[in-house]
């Protein structure tokens, strides 16, 4: 969950990067940074906080030259402070000089390479698993940066969209999976990188084509060099991406998003029809399925619910438990669409169970005759380990639930979810080019890394008792 953007050979890098990097603002909100080089040297700024809150123009002014990268980030791997905030640079990389580095995904290796590693003598400064990479291309003996990169990604699994910046060139990388996307762009003589399209639209920048699976891109001033350099036995393109977490204006795996969530939600209504007076979206997650929904099935849409956009993350929860100021605070009823309505909820996923079943009793005491629930996905039934922040498997409620059971649970009068088959044919894809994991426990690379991190001990656990039953 973080968003990269990367720019070179442009007079207004920092500036453009700035701007890239407001776009990608809903990939991650904990931490923003950028990186800047001006053929001779590397600049960095990064701090905790919103992309508007972090960068001033006195810090753009800072990060000086024609070549940029920048990071917004959510955890998903290593603590939520400064420490892990990126861009990550090393000061003396090898013979590459400094070397920059932002990363979006999940390494589910990291954990036994730092182990190794630091056995070796190497101190980290965060407890990002990204810091790992460059350790490991500060090790490397090759004679030039792209060999270094290639021996590294060679020891490292898992999920990675890497921009890499130097005092001259910027470097791309996508992992040979293509779990997460990376595109590239280009405004007048300058090549764009970034990992969803959105950015190319804020400035300008026309849209050519995705970083494919397992190639890195050199760019050096107007100059884009290509080389194939990972493979992999499968595909492995998170299908969440067209979910839920990409905006829905971005081309993502070559597909708009937001024709994947019409068509989600078209494809729920032929498969989960229900006698109703309006389609409701939970916002704002819901939106675009129940429009899709409402317009295969007829039913009106209609805003029945209103999302107060300002919360933010600090909200904190009063101590008293007498109201569930946590939904409430967010969302609010609009009474007159919803009394005496049969009403059908949209949403893209139920997680643990309790914010659903706050708002169905919300619709209704609002004045809701029946409240049918029909979420845009299959059940979520496993966590992800390549780079989406999902709870622990023993926290969703869909591994432990029957689909009619999580209906009871949460007080709806029916209850309907996407189909798998329903999902991929939404995406437009093949089924076996996707990874699925967190609807069917399926992972698509073998996990290496599974005593130490809290998560994977839960699947580790859950693996041991299925083979204790088998
Ligand atoms: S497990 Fe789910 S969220 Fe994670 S990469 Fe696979 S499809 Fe995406």
């Amino acid at each position: 969950m973080c968003g990269i953007f990367g720019i070179a050979n442009h007079a207004d890098a920092s500036n453009m990067t700035h701007l890239g990097l407001y776009a990608l603002q809903h990939r991650g909100q904990e931490s923003t940074g950028m990186s800047s080089s001006d053929g001779d040297q590397v600049f960095t700024h990064k701090a905790m906080g919103y992309v508007a809150e972090v960068f001033s123009e006195e810090v753009l002014r800072r990060l000086k030259g024609m070549n940029a990268i920048g990071h917004t980030r959510y955890s998903t791997a290593g603590d939520s402070n400064e420490g892990n905030a990126q861009p990550l640079v090393v000061k003396s990389c090898g013979t590459f000089g400094t070397v920059s580095l932002v990363h979006n995904g999940n390494l589910i290796n990291a954990l036994s390479l730092r182990d190794r590693l630091e056995k070796q003598g190497a101190i980290f400064q965060s407890t990002s698993d990204s810091e790992v990479i460059l350790h490991l291309l500060a090790r490397s003996e090759a004679g030039n940066l792209m060999d270094a990169l290639v021996e590294t990604l060679l020891q490292v699994q898992g999920a990675f969209c890497l921009l890499l910046l130097t005092a001259d060139s910027l470097i791309g990388i996508r992992d040979a999976n293509g779990f997460r996307p990376l595109n590239i762009g280009k405004i007048n003589g300058s090549y764009v990188l970034a990992s969803e399209t959105c950015a190319f639209d804020l400035i300008g920048a026309t849209y050519i084509r995705e970083v494919e699976p397992g190639e890195m891109v050199l760019i050096r001033g107007d100059e884009l060099k290509s080389v194939k350099a990972l493979h992999a036995p499968r595909l492995a393109k998170c299908i969440f991406e067209h979910v839920y977490f990409s905006r829905p204006d971005s081309v993502v795996f070559g597909r708009t998003v937001q024709t994947s969530r019409d068509q989600l939600g078209r494809i729920l209504a032929q498969e989960s029809p229900v006698d109703a007076d309006i389609v409701v979206p939970i916002p704002d997650s819901g939106v675009a399925a129940a429009i899709g929904y409402s317009q295969e099935s007829g039913i009106p849409f209609a805003f029945g619910l209103i999302r107060n956009h300002y919360v933010g993350r600090t909200f904190i929860e009063p101590k008293t438990k007498i109201r569930n100021f946590g939904v409430k605070v967010k969302l609010n009823p609009v009474r007159e669409l919803l009394t005496g309505k049969w009403v059908v909820l949209i949403d893209d996923s139920i997680v643990r169970g309790t914010t659903s079943r706050k708002i169905v009793k919300m619709v209704r005491a609002a004045g809701a005759k029946e409240v049918h629930v029909r979420i845009s996905c299959p059940p979520t039934v496993s966590p992800c380990f390549y780079g989406i922040d999902t709870p622990t498997k023993k926290e969703l409620i869909a591994s432990s639930h029957t689909v009619e059971e999580i209906g009871k649970y949460i007080e709806a009068d029916s209850i309907g979810y996407l189909s798998l088959p329903g999902l991929i044919r939404a995406v437009a894809g093949k089924g076996n080019e996707f990874c699925t994991a967190c609807y069917t426990g399926q992972y698509p690379i073998d996990f290496v890394d599974m005593t130490t991190d809290v998560k994977a001990q839960n699947l580790q656990l859950d693996l041991w008792e299925a083979s204790l039953k088998d």
